[in-house]
């Protein structure tokens, strides 16, 4: 058991040690793991001729002049001469006592970023003291913080931490060595080093994460990782789970398949025998199946139903929006109701009534399928004999709700098999060692007859051009989607955009259907929108990022996102792939605009570029990996809950793959070492993670 704090019930804590709690720093360990971003210089004093733009440097001197200067912003302006050159110190808000601290005559230190500017070298707002202190003799951590926890505060709880646990080593020596580590770097030496490194270290060393006290801490947290993952699909094997098992010719999964009115990829029927494979045996399935937007994994989850329901046990399917479980729902009730399949459905909005006689179908087993959203997983809901549990964008959901589908197998010594499908792939070899207690299926193929998207990035400034162009479709009975973005932080902002490009659009294309969607619309509206939308008798459809995900009417041509500028790679990948799902030709039009700016930020136009380039979802993962930065890429991923701090599975990939190596030897070899290892790294985050 991880050993909790102490905390005595009767005194409230502190508002430092609530911010400390937010930050997950708990424990003694927790505080000894919570490591620096960077570093200040507090031990040297330099000379202000010495000193460049952008250093941050620490200097002594007299002040020379002091103003207070009106008009425009009222700030303190300050000439500090150290004998060697001078620098002016600018406050724009400052006390009385700030003031008296500065009065000329008076010798400071002041430590800060040297600026430059006509008027010579300037700091703004110089940490001050009064000159002639010790010097620190360690570089000074800088940590990662959120408001009301200074870092002063949160250096001393670091540092007594640090020095309430034990830090025994949990990776045997030999192992380390194996990674070029030498056996100096206990993990103790390294925590202590990368809290107070000695002056003479190299900077960009511990900057990037490349000093041999950070590749101790990045083996272990990866070693961590790859335990827990491990130590859960152990476990799992050790569960039992219904067999699902083969069909016959007569069976539901041989006629789906023989009445699908198109033949399966050699992708997709790779991925069913996969599942199949799986399912058939005692164990349960742990799957993530990913592949790219209109790669056909709907059909592939289907033909799991199938096989399921062949051999006599429910199957549930789970979506994170109510269009996107309307929409399977739809695709399943024909390809299956005619087959003899009574196929059941569960949203938040539905009427009482139906949701009555829905759960009774579900709890009688008379629903041999069951489509819905997160009201699947509602105490009320009570299945007769779950054995497959499918989650579509599993991303969008939290572990605690994936977990909670999972616990609807009604027995006490059964599991479900679980399948999870993704479109926001991650690149193959990185799933396979990353998810130690997944295993992946990737259908890396495009069904036939997809005529490409041809993307461009246009200026705003050219709006009625795109408009023209919207004319030119609807003339040929082709459909458009036009997005705006719904950002949470300017809620109210960006529903005026898109009710503003309704009015605008509904003007300049008179007779036209256009139809608007966004999140604050009432269930039946959105419904209703979406109904006439597939149906083909909405010719545009203005909506938010409601349509995100899943969306299939192969009809729409044209998509245009507004304000792409501010969407992210993969989330733009996403949208654009409701477009193209039929033969026509089809496109994507990016429209940015700069704002008050000249042009857009770097990144932005890294984003739109690639859009403009690639249409494979892993190449668009690839970029987005480079522009954004993996921890990042990985975090978003996994709703929240990123698993990694200080590894970088791209850049420290030689130290996963001698974590995926050793995890398995360790706990065969030293159990107990494994266990205080997870513990350490994880503490009661490790059963959160096996979800
Ligand atoms: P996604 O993987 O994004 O969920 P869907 O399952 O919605 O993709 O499939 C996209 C479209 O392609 C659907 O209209 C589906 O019926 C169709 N489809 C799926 N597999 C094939 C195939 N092998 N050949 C032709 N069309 C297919
Ligand atoms: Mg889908």
């Amino acid at each position: 058991m991880p050993s909790l704090p102490v905390t005595p019930a009767a005194k409230p804590l502190t508002g430092p040690q609530k911010a400390l709690h937010k930050l997950g720093l708990v424990r003694p360990i927790d505080l000894a793991l919570h490591l620096p971003l960077r570093y200040e210089d507090e031990t040297r004093l330099l000379q202000l001729r010495d000193v460049s733009e952008g250093d941050v440097v620490q200097v002594e001197g007299r002040v020379t002049h002091a103003e207070v200067k009106l008009g425009g912003h009222r700030q303190l302006l300050v000439t500090l001469d150290d004998g060697s050159g001078t620098c002016l110190l600018r406050f724009f808000s400052f006390y009385p006592s700030q003031q008296q601290a500065l009065a000329v005559g008076n010798r400071i230190r002041v430590r800060g970023e040297i600026r430059g500017g006509f008027a010579g070298l300037t700091m703004m707002h110089p940490v001050v003291k009064p000159a002639g202190g010790a010097l620190a003799t360690a570089l000074t951590p800088v940590y990662p913080t959120v408001a009301g926890l200074p870092q002063t505060y949160l250096r001393q709880a670091v540092q007594s931490g640090l020095a309430r646990t034990d830090l025994p080593d949990t990776v045997p020596a030999q192992y380390l060595q194996e990674i070029g580590l030498h056996p100096s770097w206990h993990l103790r030496q390294a925590l202590f080093f990368l809290h107070n490194p000695t002056p003479d270290v190299s900077l960009d060393t511990l900057l990037d994460h490349s000093h041999p006290a950070w590749q101790r801490l990045k083996a272990e947290e990866l070693l961590a990782q790859q335990l827990s993952q491990l130590q859960s699909r152990r476990a799992r094997a050790r569960l039992r789970a219904p067999v699902l098992a083969g069909a016959g010719v007569a069976s539901l999964f041989a006629r789906l398949l023989a009445a699908l009115p198109f033949q399966l990829t050699a992708a997709q029927q790779r991925v069913v025998a996969e599942i199949n494979q799986d399912i058939a045996r005692a164990v349960p399935m742990h799957r993530l199946l990913q592949g790219d937007v209109g790669a056909g994994k709907t059909v592939v989850a289907a033909l799991a139903a199938a096989q399921c329901m062949d051999a006599g046990w429910q199957c549930a399917l789970m979506a994170p929006t109510e269009i996107l479980a309307t929409q399977h729902f739809a695709k399943l009730v024909a390809w299956l109701q005619p087959l003899g399949v009574t196929v059941a459905w569960l949203t938040g909005s539905q009427k009482a009534k139906e949701r009555r006689e829905m759960l009774a179908l579900i709890a009688s087993g008379q629903a041999a399928l069951v489509v819905g959203t997160h009201a699947l997983i509602q105490a009320k809901v009570q299945f007769k004999q779950l054995a497959l549990a499918i989650i579509d964008e599993q991303h969008r959901f939290g572990v605690a709700q994936r977990l909670a589908l999972r616990d609807k197998l009604a027995s006490q010594d059964l599991e479900p098999h679980l399948l999870m499908m993704t479109a926001t792939p991650i690149p193959r070899t990185l799933a396979m060692s990353y998810y130690a207690d997944l295993d992946v299926s990737t259908i890396d193929q495009l069904p036939p007859g997809r005529t490409p998207i041809i993307t461009r990035v246009v200026n705003d400034a050219r709006r009625n051009e795109v408009i023209a162009r919207i004319r030119d479709q609807l003339v040929q009975g082709r459909q458009i989607y036009w997005v705006c973005p719904l950002i949470e932080e300017s809620e109210a902002l960006d529903l005026r955009n898109a009710t503003e490009t309704y009015a605008q659009l509904s003007a300049a294309l008179p007779g036209v259907q256009v139809g608007l969607l966004h999140s604050r619309m009432a269930s039946p509206e959105k419904k209703e929108v979406m109904r006439l939308f597939v149906a083909g008798q909405m010719g545009v459809l203005v909506s938010t990022t409601v349509i995100e995900v899943g969306v299939d009417v192969p009809n729409a041509s044209l998509m245009v996102i507004e304000h792409a500028e501010r969407f992210g790679l993969s989330q733009l990948h996403q949208l654009r792939g409701r477009v193209g799902r039929g033969s026509a030709a089809s496109a994507c039009v990016l429209l940015y605009a700069t704002g008050d700016a000249p042009r857009l930020g770097e990144a932005a136009r890294e984003r739109l570029k690639a859009m403009a380039q690639s249409n494979d979802g892993f190449e668009i993962a690839r970029r987005d990996l480079e522009i954004r930065g993996p921890g990042e890429f990985m975090g978003a991923r996994q709703s929240g809950d990123a698993l990694l701090r200080f590894a970088d599975v791209i850049e420290d990939a030689m130290l996963l793959n001698w974590a995926r190596r050793l995890a398995p030897l360790l706990l065969d070899l030293h159990p107990d070492l494994a266990e205080q290892h997870v513990q350490r790294w994880l503490g009661s985050k490790a059963d959160y993670l096996k979800a």
